[in-house]
């Protein structure tokens, strides 16, 4: 068998859209993972809110990575035989006074008219500083949209269990999240580790289908279970829940769920967090064919669509079209 175009390490959201994106360009690709019951990835809540931090700013690129992750994941649903992407208002709670305000002077601004409607009446009573619904958003399952794609890549012969350690003569496109500090050639480039802690709960009398945020979220997932998250703890010594992330997820849920719950499941994971909340991707400056596409943080649902195509278009056409990314100019 011939060399594949790509081999890729890690079949997490950045191997495995950047593997969908280089097959629908008509490259060819090898994808490796080792197959872990518990990764980033698979825990992650999937949320595309492009008005999620709490200054509540608007990137300047949301529009083009709506509407790259959008068409990306509805394009490969229908490829794929499966279901995994929902656009899904999020409901967007003001935590005190300085944040309704700060929202009242964004809205002078108006590339925020898009984006944005009120509050359903329902929630204008139980919110006591007020808040906003905001349009144009959704979300990932992330389990069903990587095993889709790891069968269907089984399938043309293209997935291997296994861990890659070492570069080769092929371009190797290392997609490792937080891995990558201890294993690979990019062990130099500043991916902070984050670890985030999801609580599952049953809560019969919340009935809430909509997302709901307000600094930490919550998300319905049928039959009268919610997933509650996330925190951030830096540089953590693993990736298990900790009693102080439960604690803080428990006093989120007793300020915005009024009615009796209970506690189903706990996980954590490492998020790869970057410098500005901006992936790095690029070719390594001493060995081009070693190929980096990290640092998704805490958006990568939103985020790796567009720049896996920015990066095919570096690797294919010598350019990456905002040169402050490539990894080459970046500080690293
Ligand atoms: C609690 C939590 C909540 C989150 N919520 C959201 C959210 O709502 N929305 C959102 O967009 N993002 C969210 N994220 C962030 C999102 O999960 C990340 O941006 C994304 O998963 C990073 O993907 P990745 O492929 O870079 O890393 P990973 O998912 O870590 O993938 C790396 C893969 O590489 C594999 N691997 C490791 N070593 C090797 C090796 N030597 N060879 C081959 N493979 C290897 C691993 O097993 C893994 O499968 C959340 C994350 C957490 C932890």
């Amino acid at each position: 068998m011939s060399a594949p175009d790509f081999l890729i390490a890690g079949q997490g959201l950045a191997g495995s859209v950047f593997a969908l994106t280089a097959i629908a360009r008509g490259r060819t690709v090898e994808v490796v993972d080792p197959q872990e019951a518990t990764t980033c990835s698979r825990v992650a809540a999937g949320l595309m809110n492009p008005i999620s931090g709490p200054r509540l700013a608007l990137g300047e690129d949301e529009e083009v990575l709506w509407s790259s992750a959008r068409d990306f994941y509805r394009r490969w649903e229908k490829t794929l035989g499966a279901s995994f992407f929902e656009e899904r208002p999020i409901l967007r709670l003001f935590t005190d006074q300085t944040q309704a305000d700060r929202w009242n002077q964004r809205l002078r601004d108006p590339r925020y008219d898009p984006w944005h409607e009120p509050l359903p009446p329902d929630w204008e009573d139980r919110a006591p500083f007020g808040g906003f619904t905001t349009r144009r958003c959704g979300r990932l399952h992330s389990v069903p949209f990587l095993d889709a794609t790891r069968a269907w890549l089984r399938n043309l012969g293209a997935f291997r269990q296994g861990r890659i350690e070492t570069g080769a003569q092929t371009p190797l496109v290392w997609c490792l999240g937080h891995h990558a500090r201890h294993c690979g050639p990019f062990a130099h480039v500043p991916i902070r580790p984050a670890r985030g802690t999801i609580l599952t709960i049953h809560a019969p009398g919340f009935h809430e289908t909509r997302i709901i945020h307000a600094g930490k979220w919550i998300l319905s997932q049928g039959d009268d279970l919610y997933r509650v998250g996330s925190t951030y703890e830096w540089e953590p010594s693993d990736a298990s829940p900790s009693p102080q992330a439960r604690e803080e997820l428990t006093a989120f849920i007793d300020t915005w769920i009024d009615s009796p719950w209970n506690l189903i499941r706990e996980e954590a994971a490492i998020r790869p967090m970057a410098r500005q909340g901006r992936p790095i991707l690029g070719p390594h400056p001493t060995d081009p064919h070693q190929i980096l596409f990290n640092g998704l943080g805490s958006r990568g649902s939103l985020l790796a669509p567009w720049h896996a195509n920015r990066l095919l278009d570096h690797l294919e056409k010598g350019s990456l079209a905002v040169p402050e990314f490539d990894l080459a100019v970046r500080p690293v």
